[in-house]
């Protein structure tokens, strides 16, 4: 099974992956990080399919996508 992990304080709230998701799993959370912005959360994780698109769309490279023994972290630790 896929998964998303956001990390939560590199979000900004702009809600571009909210949008981007094909399976419509993602929201924003009414907690503000450690910037002021209310984050990104995944609410249903069973039933992302890995398509990565939420992390592609993230201007702020905040998501991580394991799937297919691949993780896709489009950003250095
Ligand atoms: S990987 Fe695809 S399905 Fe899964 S949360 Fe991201 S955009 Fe949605
Ligand atoms: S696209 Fe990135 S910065 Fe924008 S709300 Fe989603 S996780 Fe946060």
């Amino acid at each position: 099974m896929p998964r998303v992990i956001i990390e939560k304080d590199r979000c900004k709230g702009c809600e571009l992956c909210v949008r981007a998701c094909p399976q419509q799993i993602l929201r924003m959370t009414r907690e503000i990080n450690v910037k002021g912005y209310f984050f990104a959360e995944v609410f249903d994780q069973p039933r992302c399919i890995g398509c990565t698109l939420c992390a592609l769309t993230c201007p702020d490279m905040a998501i991580t996508i394991g799937a297919n023994s691949v993780v896709y972290r489009f950003f250095e630790v």
